[in-house]
C-alpha cells in the first residue's frame, strides 16, 4: 500500500509540494500517493498531511469554515504527522502575534507573522540544516520564530530558528517546494514512517 500524504489545497504551492513528494518517494524506494485535501472526507483518508505556504489569515477561515482545523488537530494529536510550512508553520504553531490567526498548537513555537520587514521580505540563503546539511532556503513573506519552545531546532538563520521539530511534527518558515532539491521532502517521508535522521533519534 503506498504512503497517502495529503497537502491541504486551498491555495499555495500545492502542486510543487506535490511533485516534489514524488520525487523524493522515488529517490527513498518509497511509493506516496498524493492527495490534494479540501473537505473532511479527503482528510479521514490521509496518514500524513502537508499544510503549504499561502495566506495564513485566509487558511485560517477555510479550515474554520470546513471544519478542517479541529480535525487536523485532532488527528495530529494521536499521531499523524504535519509538515507546515511559512503560513503553514504559522496555523500550527502555539502562539502568533496576529488575532486573526489561532496557532493550533501542534508545536510549541510563537512566531511573528512578516517579521522580516517589507524591504527584504523575500529572500533565498544557505542554511545548515541538521540531518540534510547545506540548504539553499527560499524565503517568502516569512515569519520568523520568535520562541522556539520546546521543539529540536534543525536549522537557523540570522540566529532566528528556522526549521523545528517536535516528533512527528515539522515546522519550517522556508519554502522547500519552490527548490528542485528534494532533501526535506525525503526528511519528511522518512518521519512519516519512522525512521528519522539521526539527529532526532532520541525523539
Ligand atoms: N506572510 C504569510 C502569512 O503571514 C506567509 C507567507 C508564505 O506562506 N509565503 O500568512
Amino acid at each position: 500500500m503506498p504512503l497517502s500524504i495529503g497537502i491541504i489545497g486551498f491555495q499555495g504551492d500545492v502542486s510543487e509540494h506535490a511533485e516534489l513528494l514524488k520525487k523524493a518517494a522515488n529517490k527513498l524506494g518509497t511509493e506516496v500517493e498524493v492527495k490534494e485535501v479540501r473537505n473532511l472526507a479527503q482528510l479521514s483518508s490521509v496518514e500524513a498531511i502537508i499544510i503549504p505556504g499561502g495566506e495564513s489569515t485566509t487558511m485560517f477561515k477555510l479550515l474554520k469554515l470546513y471544519s478542517m482545523y479541529d480535525r487536523i488537530r485532532e488527528m495530529a494529536v494521536n499521531g499523524l504527522p504535519v509538515m507546515g510550512t511559512c503560513a503553514g508553520l504559522i496555523l500550527i504553531s502555539s502562539k502568533t502575534n496576529d488575532d486573526r490567526v489561532k496557532g493550533m498548537g501542534l508545536i510549541d513555537t510563537e512566531v511573528e507573522r512578516n517579521a522580516y520587514g517589507r524591504q527584504i521580505d523575500s529572500f533565498m540563503e544557505d542554511i545548515e540544516i541538521k540531518g540534510i546539511g547545506k540548504y539553499r532556503a527560499v524565503f517568502i513573506r516569512a515569519p520568523i520564530i520568535s520562541v522556539p519552545g520546546k521543539t529540536e531546532v534543525l536549522a537557523e538563520h540570522a540566529g532566528k530558528p528556522v526549521m523545528v521539530r517536535k516528533g512527528k511534527v515539522l515546522g519550517l518558515t522556508f519554502h522547500p517546494e519552490l527548490t528542485k532539491d528534494t532533501r526535506v521532502h525525503e526528511y519528511f517521508i522518512r518521519m512519516i514512517e519512522g525512521e528519522g535522521y539521526p539527529s532526532s533519534g532520541n525523539m
